[in-house]
C-alpha cells in the first residue's frame, strides 16, 4: 500500500494548487481526481466561459464597427468550431497543469476516492487503497439539480451540457440571475441568440452592489435582453420544437417561448458519497458542504478541506488561496494569503468586480462610510473604445480616507479590481493611492481622476 504525506481529492484549482504547493514544502504527494485535471473551474466553469466571452466580443467588435471604417460583410457565428477552439484551450491549460505536476514529483491518481477511515483512501475505479498522513478535500460542487414538470426535456439543461452545446439557440431562456446566469445571458445575446431572463429574487447579481445590478439590467435591456426579476418558473412544456416556460410574476402567469433552457439556480457540494459507510466521522452541514474552521481543519484531526466543497465562497481563486494556506498551515509556517478580502467578478459586457466592502453590507452592519464615485464619460480609453454606463464606486472611512471596499463596472474591471484589493488588504488610504501615476491612456487612469477631483 502506497504511503504518502499529503493526499489530495480533486484536481481543481484548489486541489492542484495544493498540489504545487505540497511539492515546494518537499512532501511526498498524490493528486486523484476521476474526471480532467482543473476540476470545474478549467472544463466547465470559469475558462469555457471566459473563451465564448472573448470570442463573443470579437464577433461584436467585428460585427459593429462599420462606422468606425472597418467593414467586414459577412461576419457570422460558427458554434462547432467557437466549441473546438474551447475545448482546444481547456485541454491545452489542462495538459500543462498536468505535466508540471508530474514534473513537480507529484503522483496522479485517476479514479472515484472514498476515504476509508483516518489517513485511508480507498480508489474505487482500481480498488487500490493508499494511505496519507494528511488528507485534503477539494471534491468541488456541482450543478443543482432540480426535479419539475419539464426538467427531463430535451433541450433543458445545465451550464455543463450548455458548454458542450454544438449550435447556437435561436431563443434561450435562462433561469436564475445570478452570476453563471449573466454571464451566460451576456455572452449568448452577443453571440445572436434571443435571450430571456427568469430571475425569484428581485434583482438580478442579487450580492452585488445595487448600482451594479441595476446598470447591468439597463444595458441588457437596452441590448434587448427580456428580463423578469421577482419571476418564479412553473413548468416546461414541449409542444413540436417549442420549449414553453409557464412562469409567475408579481401574481400573474406568463410564458417565455424557447430552442433551449438554462437551469442556473445554483450548484450543490459533492461530498454525500465521499466516505464509506462505516467511515462517516467528518461533520457535513444540512447542505452537504464540510464543516471546517479556520484552520480548514474537519471534525477529524489530519482531514482538511477547501475550495468550493466548504460553502464558503465559491470561486477558484478562493479555492487556490485556500490551498496556500491550508499547506502552509500542515507545514507548521504562517499563512500567506489574506482571506479577508476576495474579489468577485462578472465576466458580462461590461465586466463587473467588487473588493471589501459595499454600501448594503455597510448599511446592514452599521458601518461608517462615504462613497466616491466617478462615471467614465471623460475617460480616453472608454471614449475611444466606445464603452457605455461605466463607473468606479470607492468607499472610504470618513475619519481615516481608509479605503475599505470598491465595486466597478467598465472594461477590463476584472484585471483592474486588484489594486483595491491591495489596497484594502493593507489598509491604504486614499492619500496612499491617490500619489501612484497611472499610465495614460488606460481604463486604470479614471481610478487616478476619480482620486485626484477630491
Ligand atoms: C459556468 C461557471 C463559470 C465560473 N466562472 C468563474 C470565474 O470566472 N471565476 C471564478 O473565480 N470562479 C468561477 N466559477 C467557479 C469555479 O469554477 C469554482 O469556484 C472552482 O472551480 C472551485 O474549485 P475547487 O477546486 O474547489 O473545485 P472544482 O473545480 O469543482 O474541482 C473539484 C474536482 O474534484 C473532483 N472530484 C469530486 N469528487 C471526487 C472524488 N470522490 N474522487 C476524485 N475526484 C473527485 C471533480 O471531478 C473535480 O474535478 C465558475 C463556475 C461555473 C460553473
Amino acid at each position: 500500500m502506497d504511503k504518502f504525506d499529503i493526499a489530495i481529492i480533486g484536481a481543481g484549482p484548489g486541489g492542484y494548487t495544493a498540489a504545487f504547493e505540497a511539492l515546494r514544502h518537499g512532501y511526498k504527494t498524490v493528486l486523484i481526481e476521476e474526471r480532467e485535471i482543473g476540476g470545474t473551474c478549467l472544463n466547465r466553469g470559469c475558462i469555457p466561459t471566459k473563451t465564448y466571452m472573448y470570442a463573443s466580443e470579437a464577433y461584436l467588435s467585428a460585427r459593429d464597427s462599420s462606422d468606425i471604417g472597418i467593414n467586414a460583410e459577412t461576419v457570422s457565428v460558427d458554434m462547432k468550431k467557437l466549441l473546438e477552439y474551447k475545448n482546444s484551450v481547456t485541454e491545452k491549460i489542462s495538459s500543462s497543469v498536468e505535466s508540471q505536476l508530474k514534473r513537480g514529483g507529484a503522483q496522479l491518481i485517476k479514479g472515484r476516492a472514498v476515504i476509508s477511515g483516518a489517513g485511508r483512501i480507498h480508489i474505487s475505479d482500481t480498488d487500490t487503497e493508499i494511505t496519507a498522513d494528511n488528507i485534503i478535500i477539494a471534491t468541488g460542487t456541482e450543478p443543482t439539480k432540480i426535479r419539475f414538470e419539464g426538467s427531463d426535456l430535451d433541450g433543458v439543461m445545465d451550464s455543463d451540457a450548455m458548454l458542450s452545446a454544438d449550435n447556437l439557440p435561436e431563443r434561450l431562456v435562462i433561469v436564475g440571475g445570478g452570476v453563471i446566469g449573466m454571464e451566460f445571458a451576456s455572452i449568448y445575446s452577443a453571440l445572436g441568440s434571443s435571450v430571456t431572463v427568469i430571475e425569484a429574487l428581485d434583482k438580478i447579481l442579487a450580492n452585488f452592489d445595487r448600482d451594479l445590478s441595476q446598470n447591468l439590467k439597463l444595458i441588457l435591456k437596452k441590448r434587448g435582453v427580456d428580463i423578469h426579476t421577482s419571476s418564479m418558473l412553473k413548468r416546461i412544456e414541449k409542444i413540436n420544437e417549442n420549449l414553453i416556460c409557464t412562469y409567475e410574476e408579481k401574481g400573474n402567469i406568463h410564458t417565455a417561448n424557447a430552442d433551449r433552457v438554462l437551469i442556473a439556480i445554483g450548484r450543490k457540494p459533492t461530498a454525500s458519497s465521499l466516505f464509506t459507510a462505516d467511515y462517516k466521522n467528518v461533520s457535513i452541514d444540512p447542505k452537504g458542504y464540510i464543516i471546517t474552521n479556520d484552520k480548514f481543519e474537519t471534525t477529524v484531526p489530519k482531514i482538511y478541506a477547501i475550495g468550493d466543497i466548504t460553502g464558503r465562497i465559491q470561486l477558484a481563486h478562493a479555492a487556490e488561496a485556500e490551498a496556500i494556506n491550508c499547506i502552509n498551515i500542515i507545514a507548521g509556517e504562517s499563512t500567506v494569503c489574506d482571506l479577508n478580502t476576495i474579489p468577485s467578478c462578472v465576466y458580462t459586457d461590461p465586466e463587473i468586480a467588487s473588493a471589501g466592502l459595499n454600501e448594503q453590507r455597510a448599511i446592514t452592519e452599521g458601518i461608517d462610510y462615504k462613497v466616491l464615485k466617478y462615471a467614465f464619460h471623460s475617460n480616453a480609453k472608454s471614449v475611444l473604445t466606445r464603452q457605455e454606463r461605466s463607473f468606479v464606486k470607492i468607499l472610504i472611512d470618513p475619519v481615516t480616507e481608509t479605503v475599505l471596499g470598491a465595486q466597478m463596472m467598465c472594461a477590463r474591471a476584472t484585471d483592474m479590481i486588484g489594486e483595491f484589493v491591495t489596497a484594502v488588504d493593507n489598509h491604504l488610504t486614499v492619500g496612499d493611492i491617490k500619489k501612484c501615476v497611472r499610465p495614460h491612456p488606460t481604463y486604470n487612469e479614471a481610478i487616478w481622476d476619480l482620486l485626484r477631483d477630491l
